[in-house]
């Protein structure tokens, strides 16, 4: 019997293992609300690290800064700095990391295609421009899980 799984492993050229859990169907939005410090070039840069390592280029609709975020439209990847989210972490310490929500939604006549309807990346402000911390929320944002991956391993939230 063929099983459908709803996750797809891809391997990149290292031999790491990339979960994509969940594909957009659209072209996202990409609020940069206005709580966030975060800069246009440093959303640029991580969707090209994305489209490197997935081997496709990341569609968007474009790049925004709006006056205010609703967070819950959706086709929208919403960018905040508003949550100070304590982790507890391997050795009993707390890090003050970031994490990020996805809604997502799929079709009844294929239940295992699941698509992100919007995503809500949540930074601290102490760790928002922290490189991998970022490009780790931002894989969420498009769908990934955590793996084997480097940027994607559970270190990170
Ligand atoms: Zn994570």
């Amino acid at each position: 019997m063929f099983l459908l799984l709803a996750s797809f492993f891809i391997n990149d050229s290292f031999g790491h293992e990339i979960n994509q859990k969940y594909t957009w169907e659209t072209y996202p939005k990409i609020m940069i609300c206005p709580d966030s410090t975060i800069k246009k070039s440093e959303v640029e840069n991580a969707i090209a690290y994305w489209s490197e390592e997935l081997g496709s280029k990341v569609k968007y609709s474009g790049i925004y800064f709006p006056k205010s975020c609703s967070l819950n439209k959706e086709n929208t990847i919403y960018i905040t700095e508003s949550f100070t989210i304590k982790h507890t972490n391997k050795n009993g310490g707390t890090n003050i990391l970031a994490q990020t929500y996805t809604a997502s939604y799929h079709y009844s006549d294929d239940p295992s295609v699941n698509y992100v309807d919007y995503a809500i990346i949540k930074l601290s402000p102490e760790r928002a421009h922290d490189t991998k911390v970022f490009l780790h929320e931002f894989g969420h944002a498009l769908g990934l899980k955590h793996s084997n991956h480097p940027i994607m391993d559970a270190y990170y939230f």
